[in-house]
């Protein structure tokens, strides 16, 4: 299998934008802390990622086998039925990052450094979505990740994995015996094309998610999956 790692990831982390995400009032001692933190991290951080192209092999009920591994989703199944070939990948804000941010004794900068850790994330899938678009002329694409719904379940992880080869080795991320990634800020998916929007959060009633990317839509919900909202 031909998988392709990323590992110069280029990456700009800005203090304002974390400032605002982490609500920080004007206050110059914290901001010079942050600011500190923030050098600190952008020194040390290698994010990466690791993907390929698969081919879709056969779609059945609720069935779908990429490269000769079957996956088992009535959503999977429902937003592949019209491609070709999927993209699955890993990705990591990085060992590296992980272990400069267990270093920290105050509650405060323990958050700080997990909130640029998932920083360092967002920036990494900012990077490798347009990547993998651009590399395979894809045209616009949209990411399922097992365990963000219950049809396509966390344990979807151990096929998805299959299919990307010794992902630690290359990675760093290591999976734990129910499924947990490390480090945590790691997100394992299927990139695929597709000419309608889709997100996850779409179709994801957890409606107080403090981290929803898109509106619930209940139609969706309704025509990928099945149920009505
Ligand atoms: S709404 Fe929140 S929990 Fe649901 S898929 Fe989006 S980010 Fe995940």
């Amino acid at each position: 299998m031909e998988t392709t790692l990323l590992d110069r990831i280029p990456l700009t982390l800005d203090v304002q934008e974390l400032k605002t995400i982490l609500r920080l009032r004007e206050n110059p001692r914290r901001l010079e802390r942050l600011t500190e933190m923030v050098a600190e991290a952008q020194a040390v951080a290698r994010p990466k990622a690791i993907f390929r192209m698969a081919p879709i092999d056969a779609i059945g009920e609720d069935t779908v086998t990429v490269a000769g591994v079957a996956f088992q989703s009535r959503l999977v199944k429902i937003n592949l039925k019209e491609v070709g070939r999927v993209f699955p990948f890993a990705a990591t804000c990085g060992v590296e990052l992980d272990h400069w941010s267990h270093g920290f004794d105050s509650p405060l900068e323990g958050f700080w450094a997990d909130t640029i850790k998932e920083q360092v994330l967002l920036k990494t899938m900012e990077y490798l979505v347009p990547h993998v678009s651009e590399t395979y002329a894809a045209g616009p694409v949209a990411m399922m990740n097992p365990g963000s719904l219950p049809d396509w379940p966390l344990d979807q992880q151990i096929p998805l994995m299959g299919l990307l080869g010794d992902v630690e080795a290359q990675t760093g991320i290591r999976f734990s015996p129910n499924l947990m990634m490390f480090p945590t800020k790691s997100l394992t998916g299927i990139i695929f094309s597709t000419d309608t929007k889709y997100e996850n959060c779409m179709l994801c009633t957890n409606l107080d998610c403090p981290r929803r990317r898109a509106e619930f839509d209940p139609l969706l919900y309704k025509e990928k999956l099945g149920y009505s909202g």
